[in-house]
């Protein structure tokens, strides 16, 4: 079987971003791979983890991608601070030639793709485009481990995620996927204090939960258990106020002129925006095609607007509108380059700073050992494109590793396979349940 086929059984997805489906983003050609273990947000661990831990399997992955593309280079990006990661993966490249690895300061977001992109080839990706477009491909270095297992016919069962935030022991824990978020709350301890809400993912732009009884999916990296009464969770919780934005937003422009998308030259114009929605007036002019380029890394919420506004919040409902609308973005670049953008880089101990988060930012080391639950909700659309169909029955038993939904015929989409090993209990439009 080639390596696509076996990407494409081994049902991985982009664990990294919004989970597109990876037998159909590497089958291409590309110049140069490139592997982002930059972890963007802040208080996860999970990717500096893995480096450490399995640096065969992310170089291993690596390599293929660059069998599979013809990409003569492949570069692993971290930061600099990842030290025991960096030895490690030293040690693996010695002998792997094409592959390097690319030090990043630890900087947020170091591991957006247009960011990582631009650091690594010096190339901008251009509004409604991708990292192909200038001859990339990016890929996570969770993803990178699920493409080197899968070499081995092994599909993907199981997922890394940092618990982190008010509990008792924070840590860094394998489950198996549709694992409940109550499991990662009882194996980091139990919660620190009382009346916590969740963000599922990072602090910037993870989503808020009110309850912990979700599932762990394909692209759940993290779970932080954050107090009701803490600002980050009020900030995150609150409506977008639009008399609010027009009775206090001053136009500074700080907004803009902290944006990193901005200072790729890709005409991302928060302040503009806000404007626009307060005043109903036009003032992105042709400039809206720009709105496409935010990433909604939340600088401009939860960093640069000294009003405690949320243009970040105003960007992403213009661009769901736009979308809504059947508005495509328009593939372009359009400025140069912010020759400012190195001194524009925002660190992550002043994001963490300003977010309030500082006594969270604690180790969270790596549990190896896979935790034992009982019962799995598996999600049958952890990806972009259709949802999974069951190929399973209520009442049957299934092993670990099994498929249980297919991707649908002539759609995008990924396969999925049970993570433990058990009886199905329960098939609804949107999940399979396992019990053990
Ligand atoms: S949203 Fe905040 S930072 Fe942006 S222009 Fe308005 S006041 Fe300034
Ligand atoms: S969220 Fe704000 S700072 Fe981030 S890319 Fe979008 S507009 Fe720029």
């Amino acid at each position: 079987m080639d390596i696509i086929s076996k990407i494409r059984e081994a049902g991985i997805v982009g664990e990294g971003g919004a989970g597109f489906p990876t037998h159909v983003k590497v089958n291409c050609k590309a110049e140069c791979v490139i592997a982002n273990g930059a972890e963007c947000e802040p208080l996860l661990r999970v990717d500096q983890q893995i480096m450490q831990y399995y640096p065969d399997r992310v170089v291993d992955g690596v390599v293929k991608l660059m069998e599979q593309t013809g990409a003569p280079r492949g570069v692993i990006a971290l930061k600099d601070h990842y030290t025991e990661a960096i030895a490690a993966l030293n040690k693996v490249i010695a002998d792997k030639p094409g592959v390097e690895l690319h030090i990043m300061k630890s900087t947020y977001p170091a591991g957006d793709e247009q960011q990582i992109v631009y650091s690594v080839m010096k190339r901008v990706v251009p509004t409604g485009g991708l990292p192909l477009d200038v001859g990339a491909v990016v890929s996570n270095v969770s993803t990178l481990t699920d493409i080197s297992r899968a070499m081995e016919d092994k599909p993907v069962t199981d997922k890394y995620v940092t618990v982190g935030g008010a509990v008792n022991h924070p840590v860094t824990v394998q489950v198996p996927i549709g694992t409940s978020g109550e499991e990662l709350i009882k194996a980091a301890g139990g919660l620190a204090v009382e009346n916590c809400a969740f963000i599922i993912g990072g602090p910037c732009m993870g989503r808020v939960s009110q309850t912990a009884d979700f599932p762990v999916t394909k692209t759940t990296g993290g779970l932080l258990a954050i107090p009701r009464t803490h600002p980050i969770f009020q900030k995150k919780s609150a409506e977008l106020n639009l008399k609010m934005v027009q009775a206090v937003c001053c136009q500074c422009s700080m907004c803009t002129q902290m944006c990193p998308r901005n200072a790729l030259g890709l005409h991302v114009e928060p302040h503009k925006a806000m404007r626009s929605v307060a005043a109903g007036l036009n003032l992105l002019g042709e400039n809206f095609n720009g709105i496409f380029s935010c990433c909604d890394c939340g600088i401009c919420t939860y960093y640069a607007c000294n009003f405690g506004l949320k243009p970040s919040k105003v960007m992403q409902t213009l661009k769901q509108g736009l979308m809504g609308s059947g508005v495509k973005p328009r593939k372009e670049v359009y400025g140069t380059v912010d020759g400012g953008l190195e001194l524009k880089k925002l660190p992550v101990s002043r994001m963490i700073s300003r977010l309030g988060i500082s006594e969270y930012d604690v180790a969270a080391p790596m549990q190896m050992d896979i935790l034992p639950v009982n019962t799995v909700k598996i999600p049958l659309k952890m990806h972009i494109g259709a949802p999974s169909t069951p190929v399973v029955q209520k009442g049957q038993q299934v092993q670990k590793g099994q498929l249980i939904a297919d991707i649908p015929e002539k759609a995008l989409g990924a396969k999925i396979h049970a993570s433990i090993t058990g009886t199905v209990t329960d098939i609804t439009a949107d999940a399979i349940e396992i019990r053990g």
